[in-house]
């Protein structure tokens, strides 16, 4: 792959050359994650300073009719927005919603749009760390705005949290979500919450379920940032309401850009991203050389076989690497 002609196409900002980089990103091929660190690193000046939003919600909230919708509403003021789409359920079915091409249809043909899905299989932590490769990319090729998607099924917010700016949670009325999203801790960590679908017969259980989810706000501890939590009503499908929560994402911005808490915050991810992979570099790097004297294979082995338990496996592998 001609790794100049990339980095020149997204500078341009040209979503081909963009497809193809993340497509080498995705490659646990030690040549090609070599090619893109490099990649990576020869675009990392060249980045726009984007809003990262993460978004997330339970499968049938409404987060790809929203996220349109917000898409829409972004695109129409001139700025250029690239969602991610993180789907830890796709490795284990090929069916997952999020290959589904009828998703976002209108805002996947707008020329200031750019919609992908994140790598599927591996871990939650290496789909995390490959999402924030891409986003950098997303930034280096002038998107202002990185949505990225997660479906609402527990870890998976944990790493988007890590790695953006704003955390927007999607709810609806009438499952019990708003009290679920509670004990499971994920409405803690949000900065902006969206009731959607308050529309038609659910709009009353809706502004129901935003006095209800303010109230549980005011137990929290104010966080850290100086950003009161704020909780919105939407309905995505008749486009309303979708203005006001871009602009509480934008007062978000504002209020940790403006309070410091957004540098220190970015300074933090960039460190676990870099343990992160320092961690997994020195891991492949033992691994390879054990590997070629068979030493793991061995050990594996003896468990199998019961001549070995799992404390003199190990032990003999800290043997082996002292
Ligand atoms: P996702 O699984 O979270 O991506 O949810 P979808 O965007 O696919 O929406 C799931 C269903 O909810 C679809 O049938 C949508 O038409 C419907 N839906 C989405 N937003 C709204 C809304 O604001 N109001 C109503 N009444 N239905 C909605």
């Amino acid at each position: 792959m001609d790794l100049s002609a990339l980095i020149s196409g997204i500078k341009l900002g040209d979503r081909l050359a963009l497809a193809k980089a993340i497509t080498l990103i995705e490659s646990s091929k030690q040549k090609d994650r070599m090619a893109a660190m490099q990649l990576i690193t020869e675009l990392y000046d060249h980045r726009k300073n984007a809003i990262r939003l993460g978004i997330t919600g339970i499968p049938g909230v409404g987060k790809s009719t929203f996220i349109e919708k917000l898409g829409k509403h972004i695109t129409s003021l001139g700025l250029r927005v690239a969602v991610l789409a993180v789907d830890p359920s796709s490795s284990r079915s090929s069916g997952s919603i999020l290959g589904d091409k009828t998703r976002m249809e209108e805002l996947s043909r707008d020329p200031h749009a750019f919609i992908r899905p994140s790598p599927s299989g591996g871990t939650l932590g290496g789909i995390a760390a490959r999402t924030r490769e891409t986003m950098l990319l997303c930034e280096a090729a002038g998107f202002d705005v990185i949505i990225i998607e997660t479906v609402g099924v527990g870890q998976s917010e944990t790493e988007i949290i890590n790695i953006t700016d704003c955390f927007l949670m999607l709810a609806m009325p009438g499952t019990g979500d708003e009290l679920q999203g509670i004990k499971r801790g994920i409405m803690e960590s949000a900065d902006v919450i969206v009731i959607n679908k308050a529309d038609g017969d659910l709009l009353d259980q809706a502004r129901k379920a935003k006095k209800q989810i303010e109230m549980a706000l005011h137990l929290f501890p104010s966080a850290e940032s100086g950003w009161q939590p704020k909780v919105l009503l939407a309905s995505a499908l008749h486009n309303e309401g979708i203005s006001e929560c871009w602009k509480a994402v934008n007062a978000r911005q504002k209020t940790i850009e403006e309070s410091g808490w957004l540098q220190s915050l970015r300074k933090q991810q960039q460190e676990r991203a870099f343990q992160k992979m320092a961690e997994r570099s020195i891991y492949e790097y033992v691994f390879r050389n054990l590997n070629s004297q068979n030493v793991v294979d061995k050990l594996e082995e003896g468990l199998k076989q019961g001549w070995l338990n799992e404390f003199e496996a190990t032990l003999q592998l800290l043997r082996e690497i002292n």
